[in-house]
């Protein structure tokens, strides 16, 4: 059985962080910085892949970078002037080597390396088509679909690659390693980041700009969305191959996602967030003494919020760092016992006070209704919850791990209701026109929204083609005729 299948139960799905550099010497050690500098979008896997001119090294290993690059003798085997690397982060399922990317395959012309970090909402359609003509999958990744559609397309590289991108559907930033050529692709929506920088001769992609602050690179732009850039031996070039669209990036990037030290559209995360939290102070004010974040996500809104409404801000609760996320375990009842592993009660600022408590999320409502909890333990007097997002009620298949619509706490409750169910006085969610203020925008309804807000409003902006077809079908026959 395909586990990729975002629509099952015991899914499988990803949220990654993609690298990849072209033109220096110790090529895999700057991408294991890389990898190191986001490894907050991915903590289960990662991997490398380099080119040395000649031929092709891959380390691939489940754990994070720190540990798996930090093996001299790994670093040893991966010398060469280019290479791609991955992260990757699931949630249920069994943790797979054969998952792992960047995938690799050998092709008449030679071997291909490439890394993807979104959800492809095709993926099972497709998959399905080419096993029933021949196809051997080695791994449950819809990475590996792009790889057997390059396989079956004819002509260059680049001429496969788009013949492939013309044929699948969903959100992804893709890095792609041939001996020639690195190549960086986004889709016609923009839904996951992807940007470009330069470090002496050398050009890279990452995920995130905070990947080329941490190997001095600067930055030059962001790709576009439904742009290729190819880097090989003359430089850079630039092209549009997919139809064009409206670009729609993940808002929940901004919300939780990224690093609130990284540049998303030019636009610092950490101050988007910030701004939030001004937002949600002016939408949903309420008398009290301190305002205190659920670290870590929740402290830049926490600061907007008591910036905006003058309530001292103070670090009511410590967070453990030496845990991973507690969204990693896969029962309820780890999940409680992880959140206490995690955070603590600063008790000295909680006793006796009127507490507002500001979180980024609300999504099964498991940290909330512990951390109240651990807060009136504390002696709080009130306690009002402020989430710097609109309530998630939708699931996400373009990449940000969210559990099936049914355990989202705002799928099936009213605010009242999620109140209660927290045990807060109080709980407010910033709404969608705030947040769409707060980044700047008048308002949602310009007609065409500018951000995939589709875990709070259910508007997925691509077709949920899998979903929709329960993955069986002409998907592949289809779309070759009507795109060829
Ligand atoms: P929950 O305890 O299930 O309500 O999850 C809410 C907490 O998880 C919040 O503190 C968020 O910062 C965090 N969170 C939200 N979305 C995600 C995600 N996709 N992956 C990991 N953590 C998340």
């Amino acid at each position: 059985m395909l586990t990729t299948n975002p629509f099952d139960d015991d899914k499988l799905k990803e949220e990654c962080a993609v690298f990849g550099i072209w033109g220096t010497k110790d090529a895999a050690a700057h991408t294991a910085l890389g990898l190191h500098a986001q490894q907050h979008r991915g903590q289960e896997a990662c991997g490398i892949v380099c080119n040395n001119g000649d031929e092709f090294n891959a380390h691939r290993a489940l754990g994070q970078v720190g540990d798996v690059f930090g093996d001299h003798r790994v670093m040893e085997r991966l010398e060469g002037k280019a290479a791609i690397g991955h992260t990757r982060y699931s949630t249920t399922g069994e943790p797979n080597l054969r998952n792992v990317q960047p995938v690799y395959a050998d092709f008449a012309f030679g071997g291909l390396a490439l890394a993807h970090n979104g959800n492809l909402t095709n993926a099972i359609s497709l998959r399905n088509e080419l096993v029933q003509t021949g196809s051997i999958f080695q791994s449950t990744t819809d990475t590996e679909v792009l790889i057997h559609l390059i396989a079956t397309s004819k002509g260059k590289v680049r001429d496969r690659l788009i013949t492939a991108l013309r044929l699948i559907e969903g959100a992804y930033s893709v890095v792609l390693l041939t001996r020639k050529k690195l190549i960086g692709v986004r889709d016609p929506r923009g839904v996951r980041p992807l940007v470009l920088g330069k470090l002496g001769d050398a050009y890279m992609f990452a995920s995130e700009t905070v990947a080329l602050d941490i190997i001095g690179a600067e930055f030059i732009r962001e790709v576009e969305p439904g742009e290729m850039i190819t880097v090989d031996e003359n430089g850079l070039t630039s092209e549009f191959p997919l139809d064009k669209t409206d670009s729609r990036f993940c808002i929940f990037e901004y919300v939780y996602f990224s690093r609130p030290d990284s540049i998303i559209e030019g636009r610092s995360v950490y101050d988007a967030r910030k701004h939030i939290g001004k937002e949600l102070a002016m939408e949903f004010p309420v008398e009290a003494d301190v305002v205190i974040p659920i670290p870590d996500s929740g402290v830049p809104s926490a600061l907007g919020y008591a910036e905006e409404s003058g309530i001292p801000f103070e670090l009511g609760i410590i967070r453990n760092h030496y845990i991973g996320r507690t969204f990693i375990e896969p029962t309820d009842e780890i999940r409680h016992l992880g959140v206490k592993l995690k955070h603590n009660a600063n008790r000295g600022h909680i006793e006796g006070k009127r507490v507002v408590l500001v979180d980024d999320s609300i999504v099964r409502g498991t940290t909330s209704r512990k951390i109240v909890e651990m807060v009136r333990d504390a002696g709080a007097k009130e306690v009002h919850m402020r989430i710097s997002s609109p309530p998630t009620s939708h699931s996400c298949f373009y990449g940000v791990d969210t559990p099936e619509r049914k355990s989202l706490l705002a799928s099936s409750n009213t605010i009242e209701q999620m109140r209660e169910l927290i045990g807060a006085d109080s709980l407010a969610f910033v709404t969608m026109d705030g947040m769409y203020r707060a980044m700047g925008e008048d308002s949602r309804n310009n007609e065409a929204p500018q951000y995939c807000d589709a875990c709070f409003s259910g508007d997925y902006p691509i077709a949920l083609v899998d979903k929709e077809n329960k993955g069986t079908g002409q998907q592949l026959t289809n779309l070759r005729e009507q795109r060829r």
